[in-house]
């Protein structure tokens, strides 16, 4: 396992890039079929959907998470908003101690003796205490902070499925040997396992040959009903 060549700066930048995923809404564009006025051809049109944070696409459907947006949609539950709800929890209860222990160090190193307790309420505010804090984090706080949120970013991506289910191979997990667990999603890649709570991204070569070899393992288990069990 070679580690990618990234600078203190890359690592802060793509930091950055990942909290502001997870909590700001973006725009992207899709293309939808619809019936051309008055006739029965189908034509490809383009439109914009905006799309809420990866957080508060975790917590639709699931109206007692602190991820600060109010989920109005009287919709029945998406498949998979199990697992989703886990998602959010996990980030959650990282997130908060996490931002409170920035907040309190920042104060002990600002006011020498002064001890500081915050506890952030809701899981939005503590992420973006987390993103404020960001450039100030030296290096091991860093590689420590980009570990963490990189987990959470992997999981909120594999688990909102607003445009393509993720892959499901049927392979052991590289971390825990359970079949059945882990999920794909591609571009940019990424792989979690929701059993073990594993996750990778793709900037490592890596995963690219884990990940085809997971797809290849998988469609020759599809032409094969004996499986072996992982324990
Ligand atoms: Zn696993």
């Amino acid at each position: 396992m070679s580690a990618p060549a990234l600078t203190i700066e890359d690592i802060r930048t793509r930091l950055v890039d990942r909290l502001d995923e997870l909590l700001e809404p973006r725009t992207v564009r899709t293309r939808r079929w619809v019936h051309r006025v008055g006739t029965d051809a189908l034509v490809p049109e383009d439109v914009e959907v905006r799309m809420p944070g990866l957080l508060g696409q975790l917590a639709r459907g699931n109206p007692s998470s602190t991820a600060g947006r109010s989920s109005s949609s009287g919709g029945s539950r998406p498949p998979g908003s199990l697992v989703a709800a886990d998602t959010l929890l996990m980030i959650d209860r990282e997130a908060r101690p996490l931002a409170a222990q920035l907040v309190a160090l920042r104060v002990q190193a600002a006011i020498d003796g002064v001890q500081l307790v915050a506890h952030p309420r809701r899981l939005i505010d503590a992420v973006r205490i987390i993103r404020g804090f960001v450039p100030d984090l030296d290096r091991a706080w860093l590689h420590s902070v980009d570990r963490t949120v990189e987990r959470w970013w992997v999981h909120a991506r594999v688990t909102t499925t607003w445009d393509d289910a993720p892959l499901r191979p049927h392979v052991p997990c590289p971390a825990c040997g359970k079949v059945g667990g882990l999920r794909v999603v591609p571009e940019p890649l990424t792989m979690a396992c929701l059993d073990c709570g594993g996750a990778w991204e793709g900037s490592e070569a890596d995963l690219a040959a884990v990940a085809s070899d997971t797809r290849h393992a998988a469609s020759a288990a599809g032409s094969n009903e004996q499986e072996p069990v992982a324990r």
